[in-house]
């Protein structure tokens, strides 16, 4: 169910946002993304005449932790909503209970970091029943949290029945990814980055099955390439998934999938932004030295790759790009992603370190879709139902 099919109106409504944000050392937030990506849900609530109570979770407190206590971020919302907001420094108990009730029409309430209590991981009913009695509706619109099955997602919904819909947020990121799986224009490409083979193995699997291009690049690419018979030097390698990596390359082929892998690639004896570097062969790379970075060569082919496709989704940096020297592959594949989407492909980039990068370039508006969620989204794309929005359609 959608938000716009509920009646607002003198409601306490309960939304499970994720307003897990970034904080620095005197405890400032230094991205508010998700705030404002609740943004819409909220002001309809209110326009509604619905009394918002928000609930979130924030790090991975064990028991109460006052840099980890969502009354840090309490201004930042106010300014975000531009909105008084109050906070209740509890989110389950006799007193958030008097404070909810004695709300009225058009208050926001933030309530306290639900991870305060083990409950909430734990996915525990009666935590998630004393939630239950604090609002009339559920809302969830925290998609970086719908693959968890916490109390506050997997669990509350099931106390509202009727009454819970999913936030505009978590209804576009489902439908996004929708796009991608279900209706994308051919040819459909994904771009797996990141460091790690063995977090995108899942991801992979199902895309064979929807995809007609995939470009593996960045960390994950070398374990392939050894796979392969290539002398990959130093470059990160995960030894135990050399048999998975062979097996996805065997499918891929299988199903007509195109696997584009680098060429050359930026190698350096080491991760520093003083380390000199060479352009080498990923096939032949020195012993002492590891890839880094995608080179012109591989770029020049994958941009075309890209550019030539109609649904594109992206995970993962093809490079080391948080240190300037190996930053350059990941800003060009971004910006061949913009050109793309200018031209009309749908593209849906998501990942918590595609998104930084992104943002590194100021390039946060070039896209079609952004996701808020990770894991989520990687979950989502490996064909899972995820428990947050199971809850929710139940
Ligand atoms: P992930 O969380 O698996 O998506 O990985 C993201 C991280 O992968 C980023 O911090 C990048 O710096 C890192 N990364 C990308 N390419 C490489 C590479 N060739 N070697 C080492 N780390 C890399």
């Amino acid at each position: 169910m959608l938000i716009t099919e509920l009646d607002l109106n003198d409601k306490k409504v309960l939304v499970r946002v994720d307003f897990n944000v970034p904080v620095d050392k005197n405890l400032g937030v230094t991205d508010n993304t998700r705030i404002k990506s609740s943004k819409k849900t909220i002001s309809y609530i209110l326009e509604n005449g619905g009394t918002c109570i928000l609930i979130s979770h924030m790090g991975r407190p064990k028991g109460y932790d006052e840099k980890q206590s969502l009354k840090n971020i309490v201004n930042e919302v106010g300014k975000v909503l531009n909105k008084e907001i109050t906070f209740i420094n509890d989110c389950i108990g006799d007193n958030t209970k008097r404070a909810c009730k004695e709300s009225k029409k058009g208050d926001v309430l933030l309530l306290e970091n639900l991870r305060f209590y083990s409950g909430e991981e734990d996915g525990d009913l009666e935590f998630a029943k004393s939630l239950s009695e604090l609002g009339d509706i559920y809302i969830n619109d925290a998609f970086g949290t719908a693959h968890r099955n916490h109390a506050s997602t997997g669990i509350l919904p099931s106390f509202f029945q009727g009454c819970k819909a999913m936030g505009f947020l978590l209804s576009r990121e489902v439908d996004a990814i929708e796009t991608f799986l279900n209706n994308g224009q051919k040819p459909i490409l994904s771009i797996i980055g990141g460091a790690k083979v063995s977090s995108k193995i899942g991801i992979l699997n199902n895309l064979i099955n929807v995809v007609d291009d995939i470009i593996i690049a960045g960390g994950m690419a070398y374990t392939f390439i050894k796979s392969m018979g290539g002398e990959i030097g130093n470059s990160l390698c995960e030894d135990e998934f050399l048999q998975q990596a062979k097996d996805i390359l065997f499918l891929a082929n299988r199903k007509n999938v195109n696997l584009h892998f680098p060429e050359d690639v930026i190698v350096s004896r080491e991760i520093s932004k003083t380390s000199p570097t060479e352009v080498a062969s990923i096939y032949n790379i020195p012993t002492h030295m590891e890839g880094l970075d995608v080179g012109p060569k591989t770029l020049n082919k994958f941009s075309k790759i890209i550019l030539r496709s109609n649904t594109i989704l992206w995970n993962g940096p093809v490079g080391v790009f948080e240190i300037p020297n190996f930053q350059n592959g990941t800003k060009q594949i971004a910006l061949a992603i913009a050109k793309a989407t200018e031209c009309g492909a749908f593209s849906l980039v998501g990942g918590g370190d595609s998104i930084s990068a992104i943002k590194l370039f100021r390039m946060d508006d070039k896209f079609s879709y952004i996701s808020t969620g990770g894991g989520a989204m990687l979950e989502s794309i490996e064909g899972k139902v995820l428990p947050g929005i199971k809850s929710i359609l139940n």
